[in-house]
């Protein structure tokens, strides 16, 4: 048997370290076996799925310097790699479960459902469906279907017992039937959920190991029951900890940055971000943390991942990010690796040119520019403060900032504009007295080289971040604020 292991993204938002750190650990145990290793898009949610967020993750893992078998990008036997793009697939094998009454036709509508769960919440239930339209008989289904009554697919699932999840590291899991959900296996729009493409998927291309976060492991019981109703044979399945922060809490981008991006703009060189990511599964070698690729395949073991949350410690990252600077590039290659960073000759040139009307001497370049050139600025609360907006407001413009660049499409100086302006006419604000602020979250000052422009120039990820502390210079924002500026 050929071991294959595969990374299973769903391409909605940006590149994720955690996906990083799940494909690290799929690609070591496959080359470790000499097996295959697959890249394959979940983007079964059409409305959340976008090519620009999967170029970026396949572009992500690349520059980390992963590479896959098989995938969209590079073809393969078992192909095409993108679940879009096999629909015909799951119908079929939807048609098969409803034939062999291991699924079921599911016309409840959607008020309907929310009534049963309100039902389920008072007496404090768990939200699972009721299992009313598995007494439907042949004739009501067909009488539905020829009145055009929209219908899901549902998967039966056995009213009592356990289910017994065999996990390569946790050892057996009992989960009770009574607790596992009639999952929705098909929309009413006949594109299928995540847990039957991945379940068909898996099965169609092979993979022998599936290694992915814990927050799937609730999901392993439905998954194999349909393993078993199709009649194959699972996969071994491994479910890896949690990346969290330095307080244990969930790695969340809230308190902390979690795109590959954002550390790609902070100068992160990749090789030193993988070999961070490889010492929370890989044990190196006695007195050593410097590891490439090939050293941490070779060391790789199931046994060494530690099942307590492995901390994304940034200032480890830092530290080690030091070493590779210092230890791993002559002069050459460091200076050529910081052009590339943040001095190539299209960016200088737009800078220049936001410069020059704004300068007495060459001399004030540099005061006047160091912003460009740094991850986070200083920002001064009282600064933040100093115009008219109140504390408030200054929190809510933050944040609907934040919300309205992650939301564009494009990252161009007209659309920066157009989400500032939006966010100046929610708060019934002034533009300027809106600016301001953004000039000293973004510039560390109030006045600067202009704003649209420099946000543009400085990215979506280096932007994000200095949102992200001004608004912790603020105090942050509570969750019943971020429930109410939502709408
Ligand atoms: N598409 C899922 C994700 O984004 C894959 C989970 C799995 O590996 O089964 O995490």
């Amino acid at each position: 048997m050929t071991v294959r292991t595969r990374i299973a993204p769903s391409p909605t938002g940006d590149p994720h370290v955690g996906t990083a750190y799940v494909a690290l650990i799929n690609y070591c145990f496959a080359k470790k076996n000499g097996g295959k290793f697959v890249l394959r898009i979940e983007d079964t949610d059409r409305a959340r799925s976008t090519r620009e967020s999967e170029r970026a993750i396949l572009d992500s893992l690349h520059w980390l310097g992963l590479s896959w078998d098989e995938g969209p990008d590079v073809g393969g036997p078992h192909g095409p790699y993108r679940q879009s793009e096999r629909s015909e697939i799951y119908r079929e094998h939807v048609a098969k479960l409803l034939a062999d009454g291991n699924a079921f036709k599911c016309f409840c509508t959607p008020e309907r459902l929310e009534e049963m769960r309100a039902v389920q919440r008072a007496s404090k239930l768990p939200s699972r469906y009721d299992g009313l339209c598995t007494g439907l008989s042949a004739e009501e289904i067909a009488k539905k279907e020829a009145a055009g009554i929209p219908y899901v697919v549902r998967l039966s699932v056995p009213a009592e017992g356990v289910c017994v999840v065999n996990d390569l590291r946790r050892g057996a899991i009992e989960i009770d039937w009574g607790s596992v959900d009639m999952q929705v296996l098909m929309k009413s729009d006949g594109m299928p959920t995540y847990h039957l493409a991945n379940v068909v998927d898996d099965h169609l291309m092979e993979i022998t190991h599936v290694i992915r976060g814990e927050e799937w492991l609730s999901s392993a019981p439905k998954h194999l029951l349909l393993y078993k109703y199709f009649g194959w044979e699972p996969p071994q399945l491994l479910h890896l900890p949690l990346l969290r922060n330095p307080d244990k809490s969930k790695l969340s981008k809230r308190k902390n940055p979690t795109s590959i991006l954002f550390y790609k703009a902070m100068g992160h060189l990749p090789d030193a971000l993988l070999n961070f990511l490889g010492l929370l599964c890989v044990m190196p070698p006695e007195g050593e943390e410097i590891m490439d690729l090939a050293m941490m395949t070779d060391r790789f073991a199931v046994e060494h991942i530690s099942l307590g949350g492995p901390v994304f410690d940034v200032s480890k990252l830092d530290w080690l990010n030091g070493r590779y600077i210092r230890e791993r590039n002559d002069l050459d290659a460091f200076m050529a690796k910081a052009q590339a960073w943040g001095f190539d000759q299209a960016k200088l040139r737009r800078i220049a040119e936001l410069a020059q009307p704004r300068i007495e001497r060459l001399s004030d370049l540099g005061p006047l520019l160091a912003f460009f050139f740094a991850g986070r600025v200083a920002v001064n609360a009282e600064e933040l403060r100093a115009g008219k907006l109140d504390d408030v407001s200054l929190r809510k413009a933050l944040q609907l900032a934040t919300w309205g660049f992650d939301a564009l499409a494009s990252w161009q100086t007209a659309g920066i504009e157009a989400v500032l302006k939006d966010v100046a006419a929610r708060l019934d604000a002034k533009l300027r007295e809106v600016t301001r602020p953004f000039y000293v979250a973004i510039t560390g000052s109030p006045t600067s080289v202009p704003l649209y422009d420099s946000i543009d120039i400085l990215g979506r990820d280096i932007v994000r971040e200095r949102l992200r502390v001004a608004l912790e210079v603020l105090g942050g924002v509570s969750s019943a604020e971020l429930k109410e500026w939502a709408k």
